[in-house]
């Protein structure tokens, strides 16, 4: 049974997808569907310092461990239906504008109040998202004091983009304050977005003038918008990356957001939820032949999202210190450093021995980058104060 609070399709931040989701996708059954809905193919990921003056490609058909060389940047509201459908087509008693309004967990079974009714199950998964229901109720969320960010961030149409397979790449843009993405989605949309610390708000508040303000400084950002028109509010969003310090127990299990929520510099939310979610369901699946619940039945699941969402909070932190954005703009092939940046921008976490050392010496290597200054600095060009040069 899914219980869903909301009616879909409704929007929802999340629209880069990575190519390793490519694979559950088909497993669901859902990928002729997704392509039929004609997202963007994603081949790379590109990070761009603010001025335009460098960059750098990660095309994902270069990651060490293979795997599909696109992903989709989707309409969260239409991709989000297209999985809920599926769910009830296959078998789940979807209930939509449904909200979980309590929950208890007993020995013999879990009871949630819903909507108008109270139902029992044998096992409860939250996956109700950043509310983190059960975490919130057991006092388990604990934030990440190195990464308390904002996102501001709308839809515009008619900016520039790449052509040919570069036409659904994410581009992340490094600037003073932070970074941009901007995501190619269907038709002419381009959803455009800033991820910053708290602080860098300076008093201002997030509004349509700041954001504004922000695409016209980078004169990267400010050349590709140059045409474009916004088509939808100005949404705020806490980007504020938090943990449960336990992601199961006895008859529950934590899934996707509500679990873990990691800044979406490299895109990895959804991937985690959904490689979460088939994880999760093993562990459900083989509880209820044994008929045993307890946390210890579901200990494999929670190493598994504990070691991967390690690995990209990890990453995610080092981003945000000057000597790995500019080891990413400057990469080094050696060992296949870069290639195995590649792998973890598709999607390859935790699981992979051959990706994860060589991310540990890529780390390593940044902060080398620090003190022996191993590629050139970048603070100048993220501010955007040279003028746009021939890229
Ligand atoms: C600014 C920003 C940018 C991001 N960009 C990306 C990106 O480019 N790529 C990416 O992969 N991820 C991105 N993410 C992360 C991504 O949005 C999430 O990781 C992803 O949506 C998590 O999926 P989920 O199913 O766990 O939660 P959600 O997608 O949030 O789904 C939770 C569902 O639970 C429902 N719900 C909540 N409470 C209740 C209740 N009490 N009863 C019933 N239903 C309830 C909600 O209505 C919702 O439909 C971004 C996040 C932010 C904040």
């Amino acid at each position: 049974m899914l219980l869903e609070r909301e009616r879909f399709p409704r929007f929802h931040i999340g629209e880069s997808l990575l190519p390793c989701s490519v694979a559950p996708l088909r497993e669901l059954g859902v990928l002729d569907a997704v392509e039929a809905a004609g997202f963007p193919h994603k081949y790379a990921a590109e990070f761009v310092v603010g001025d335009g003056s460098l960059s750098r490609r990660y095309p994902f058909a270069d990651s060490l461990l293979g795997g599909s060389p696109y992903a989709f940047e989707v309409d969260r509201d239409r991709f989000d239906a297209i999985l809920l459908d599926n769910a009830a087509r296959a078998g789940a008693d979807v209930r939509q504008a449904c909200e979980v309004r309590d929950f208890t967990v007993g020995d013999d079974g879990v009871e949630v109040v819903a909507g108008n009714a109270t139902l029992r199950a044998s096992v409860l998964v939250d996956a109700t998202g950043q509310r983190s229901m059960l975490a919130g109720r057991f006092k388990l969320r604990r934030m990440d004091p190195e990464l308390r960010n904002f996102a501001v961030f709308s839809h515009y149409g008619g900016a520039s983009r790449g052509s040919g397979d570069s036409a659904g790449d994410i581009t992340i843009v490094l600037v003073r304050d932070g970074w941009w993405w901007v995501i190619p989605l269907a038709g002419d949309r381009t959803s455009v977005g800033l991820v910053a610390p708290a602080k860098a708000l300076r008093g201002s508040k997030p509004d349509a003038a700041y954001f504004e303000r922000g695409l016209a400084e980078s004169p990267y950002l400010a050349a590709r918008f140059d045409a474009a028109r916004r088509l939808a509010p100005i949404r705020t969003a806490s980007d504020y990356s938090y943990s449960a310090s336990q992601l199961a127990g006895d008859r529950w299990l934590l899934v996707g957001d509500a679990a873990a929520f990691i800044d979406p510099v490299f895109s990895s939310g959804v991937q985690l939820a959904l490689g979460g979610a088939f994880q999760a369901a093993a562990a459900i699946d083989a509880a209820l032949t044994r008929r045993r619940f307890s946390r210890a039945a579901f200990a494999r699941y929670e190493r598994w999202l504990r070691r991967t969402e390690r690995a990209y909070r990890d990453f995610v932190r080092s981003f945000y210190r000057p000597e790995t954005a500019e080891l990413l703009i400057h990469p080094t092939d050696k060992l296949k450093l870069r290639q195995a940046v590649t792998s973890l921008l598709s999607g390859h976490g935790a699981d992979a021995f051959a990706v994860n050392w060589r991310i540990r010496l890529f780390s390593v290597f940044a902060r080398l980058n620090r003190d022996l200054k191993l590629t050139p600095r970048l603070a100048e060009r993220r501010s955007g104060a040279r003028e746009l040069r021939d890229r």
